[in-house]
C-alpha cells in the first residue's frame, strides 16, 4: 500500500483537527445507558469512574426496564438475530408491520414507514419527494440528516434564520420570483430545458421539531399557516420531540394543540430507546416513500428483535404517560434549580438545557471539571454553535432524581462562579 496516497487523503485533515482542538476520540462507556453510567478512564489504569449522565438522548431511560428487556429477548428467540434481506425482499416480518402500525396509531397518523436510523429517514425522504427544479426551506439550525438530504435531492435550498417566519415567508417569495423569470428565460433553451423549467413551483418547508443544540421548539402553528398560504408542503423532524413533548409524548401537535404537519419524521432511536427512524402521515406518502426512497429500498431491513422492540417500547409509553410528565419534571425543577443558582437559563420546553457559558476555553473547562467530580454535561463549541455561544448541553432523563440534578446545578454554578 502506498502510505503517500492514504496521507494525501487524510494527513492533513487529521492534522488541521488536532491544530484547531476538533479531533474526535470514542468515550468508553463500561455499562448501559442509564442515569449513571461507568466511564472507562483512557489507559490510566484506574477503575471506571461513576457518572451522573446529563447528556443521553434515552430521555424517558426505558432501556433498562426488566420488562421491555425481555421483550426484545423474547423477539430474538423468535425472529432470529438478522432479516436477512431488503423490506421489498425478503426482510419484511411480522415485527416490521407491526412496529409500522404502532407508529402510525401514536402519532395519530394514517399510516408510517421505518427506515434503519432517523438520519436515513431524512435522507430517503427528502431526496424522493424533491428533485432539481424544487425548492426546500430549511430553518439555519436543521439537523446534519436534512442538509445532507436536501444535498441529495440536487433542489435548490434556501435557508431562513432560525424559526424567522418573516425570514422564511422572504425566502418562498424569492424563490417564486426565480421560478417566474425561469420560465421566461426558458423560451432561448431548448425544448427539453424549456419544458422542464416551465414546471410550476413546488416546495418543501424543513425544520427539526426541537433543536438540538438550544433544545427550542419551532413554531408549528405558524410553519402551517406558511405552509397553507403559500401552498408549500412542511415536513418537520421530531426526533427530540417524540416521547418528550406533548402532554403524552406524541410531540409538537399534542403540545400545541394543533394539525400536523404533512410529513413527520421522527427516530426510533432516542427517547424510544430501540433504533431506527420513521415518517408518518398520508397513506399516499407512505405508499410513495415506499417506492421511491433509496435509503429504504436499498438497504437491508433492521432485525426483527429491534422492530418488536422499538413498537413494545412505543406501546410502553403509550400506557405510561407518567414517565413523560416524570421528565417534564425534571427539567422544570433543573431550570429553576440553575435559576436559583443565578444561572441565566430559560425554562426549556423538551429535554435539552442549554447553560451559555460564552468563551469555548472556559466551556471546555467548566465541563471537565464537572467529569473530575462524576457530572458528564458535553460543551458544546464553535462549529457546532456560533463563536462566542459555547455551552454547556445538558439533556434530563425522567429516572434523574430531584437530589441529582440539585447537586448538578450546584456544581455548575460552584464551577463557573470559581473559573470567573
Ligand atoms: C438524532 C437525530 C437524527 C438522526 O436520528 P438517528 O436515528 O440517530 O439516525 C435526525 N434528526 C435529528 C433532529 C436528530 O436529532
Amino acid at each position: 500500500m502506498n502510505e503517500q496516497i492514504l496521507d494525501s487523503f487524510t494527513k492533513d485533515a487529521l492534522e488541521s483537527a488536532r491544530a484547531s482542538n476538533t479531533y474526535r476520540t470514542l468515550r468508553h462507556i463500561v455499562s448501559p445507558e442509564a442515569s449513571h453510567v461507568k466511564i472507562a478512564c483512557n489507559g490510566s489504569g484506574h477503575a471506571p469512574t461513576d457518572t451522573l449522565l446529563l447528556a443521553s438522548n434515552s430521555y424517558l431511560d426505558l432501556s433498562n426496564i426488566d420488562e421491555l428487556k425481555r421483550s426484545m429477548a423474547d423477539a430474538v428467540l423468535q425472529w432470529g438475530t438478522g432479516s436477512g434481506g431488503a423490506r421489498l425482499t425478503t426482510g419484511n416480518k411480522t415485527p416490521h408491520d407491526e412496529l409500522e402500525e404502532c407508529i402510525a396509531q401514536f402519532k395519530g397518523e394514517e399510516a408510517a414507514i421505518t427506515f434503519n436510523t432517523g438520519y436515513m429517514a431524512n435522507v430517503g425522504t427528502i431526496s424522493a419527494l424533491c428533485g432539481k427544479n424544487d425548492f426546500v426551506f430549511s430553518d439555519e439550525l436543521n439537523h446534519a440528516s436534512i442538509i445532507d438530504g436536501i444535498r441529495l435531492s440536487r433542489a435548490s435550498c434556501k435557508v431562513y434564520r432560525h424559526n424567522d417566519i418573516a425570514d422564511l415567508e422572504r425566502a418562498i417569495a424569492e424563490a417564486k420570483i426565480e421560478v417566474r423569470s425561469r420560465g421566461q428565460d426558458a423560451k432561448q433553451d431548448t425544448k427539453q430545458d424549456a419544458e422542464q423549467d416551465a414546471r410550476p413551483f413546488r416546495g418543501l418547508i424543513v425544520t427539526d421539531a426541537v433543536f438540538s443544540m438550544d433544545g427550542d421548539l419551532a413554531n408549528l402553528p405558524e410553519l402551517l399557516r406558511v405552509a397553507r398560504e403559500q401552498d408549500v408542503l412542511l415536513m418537520i423532524d421530531e426526533a427530540h420531540a417524540t416521547g418528550v413533548v406533548g402532554k403524552t409524548g406524541r410531540g409538537l401537535a399534542e403540545h400545541y394543540g394543533c394539525a400536523h404537519a404533512d410529513v413527520t419524521v421522527g427516530t426510533l432511536s432516542k427517547a424510544v430507546a430501540a433504533e431506527g427512524g420513521f415518517v408518518a402521515g398520508r397513506q399516499q406518502l407512505i405508499d410513495f416513500l415506499r417506492n421511491k426512497a433509496r435509503s429504504f429500498i436499498f438497504t437491508t431491513a433492521m432485525a426483527p428483535a429491534v422492530a418488536a422492540a422499538a413498537c413494545n417500547n412505543l406501546r410502553y409509553i403509550g400506557s405510561h404517560p407518567e414517565r413523560v410528565r416524570q421528565l417534564q419534571d425534571n427539567v422544570k425543577f433543573f431550570c429553576e434549580a440553575l435559576k436559583r443558582e443565578g444561572l441565566g437559563v430559560q425554562p426549556s420546553p423538551s429535554a435539552i438545557v442549554p447553560i451559555v457559558v460564552g468563551d469555548e476555553a472556559r466551556a471546555l473547562e467548566v465541563s471537565a471539571t464537572l467529569q473530575e467530580r462524576g457530572i458528564l454535561i458535553p460543551a458544546i463549541r464553535y462549529p457546532t454553535v456560533a463563536r462566542g455561544q459555547a455551552r454547556l448541553r445538558a439533556s434530563l432523563m425522567a429516572t434523574h432524581t430531584q437530589e441529582e440534578l440539585q447537586t448538578a446545578a450546584t456544581a455548575i454554578s460552584q464551577i463557573i462562579k470559581s473559573i470567573d
